[in-house]
């Protein structure tokens, strides 16, 4: 039996694949995020007994090719040989996903992007974070960072871009005016007190926007002309069929049908029909991805 883990800053959900490809969730516990051992004993709890193999989905970067994580919100991983340090203590086989391409290959293969070459799933909620999937297959890109259009610093002052009253927010990976900074639930806080002063969360400045409010309303605008301008080049770079969308911003369909709208007002090619839009997996896409991804890896997997 194999079982599925989704290991965020907050919570270890664990699941279990079955026949069909679907995950059911069983448990979760709180992420130990310093103690490496205390780390190690909850995932052997989730898998239970026995030495199949297990697939994890993974709040932050993985790179396959020098096995190391890097994961800052889960300090006891952080810079980590993870998939060999845990096959070493777990003694079963381990197959680490990024949890936003995990989510990005269940769209491609199960979800909104079913059947369609060009799958772009995006994350909007504590950070904006992304996954490519082309024909069914994940693009992790060198250094396994492909899909992460949150980063790089396009709205840096000196680069340009400034809306008239909005700073420039310093970003955690280091840069300024980065994506994540300006388009997280976060990033539309803080152009709310840029612009009006007061601190509110972005629940209740949708909220706000939603009930006519003018300040809440400008900020919407502000931030979903900086997002759709952002996900413009994106879409003329990559040609999506579809951007299915996850986090917590995702749940407010207005909010999506927006950014949907001025998305495909700006760029080039003519999508009739939605082309952000909340994925089919937004809830379970971690667990779901670490399924395909364990099918892939270990053939007898689900049986
Ligand atoms: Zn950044």
């Amino acid at each position: 039996m194999t079982t599925c883990f989704d290991i965020g800053g907050s919570f270890i959900r664990h699941g279990q694949l079955h026949e069909d490809g679907t995950v059911t969730e069983i448990g979760r516990v709180p992420t130990p995020g310093k103690d490496w051992q205390a780390f190690v004993d909850a995932v052997a709890e989730g898998a239970g007994s026995g030495s199949d193999p297990i697939s994890i989905s993974l709040a932050g970067a993985y790179d396959e090719r020098t096995g190391y994580a890097d994961v800052a919100n889960i300090p006891c991983l952080h810079k980590r040989l993870v998939v060999q340090d845990l096959n070493s203590a777990l003694r079963r086989p381990v197959v680490v996903t990024n949890d936003a391409n995990a989510f990005a290959l269940a769209e491609a293969i199960d979800g909104t992007g079913k059947g369609k070459s060009v799958v772009f799933g995006i994350i909007l909620g504590s950070g904006v974070g992304g996954g490519l999937a082309v024909n069914g297959e994940l693009v992790n890109g060198f250094g396994g960072m492909a899909g992460e259009w949150g980063h790089g610093p396009i709205m840096d002052p000196t680069a340009g871009g400034q809306l008239s009253g909005i700073e420039h927010y310093a970003c955690g990976c280091g840069q300024v005016g980065c994506i994540d900074a300006m388009c997280s639930a976060r990033g539309m806080e803080r152009i709310h007190f840029s612009l009006h002063g007061t601190k509110l969360s972005s629940k209740e400045i949708t909220q706000a926007w939603r009930a006519s409010d003018p300040a809440g309303g400008e900020t919407v605008e502000a931030y979903s002309t900086l997002l759709s301008r952002a996900l413009s080049v994106l879409v003329n770079t990559l040609g999506p069929d579809v951007i299915p969308a996850s986090g917590g911003l995702s749940n407010d369909s207005r909010l999506l049908d927006l950014v949907d709208r001025k998305t495909r007002s700006l760029v080039l090619a003519n999508y009739p029909t939605p082309l952000v839009v909340k994925g089919q997996f937004s809830e379970n896409g971690g667990l779901h991805g670490a399924g395909i991804v364990a099918r892939k890896s270990f053939p007898e997997a689900a049986e």
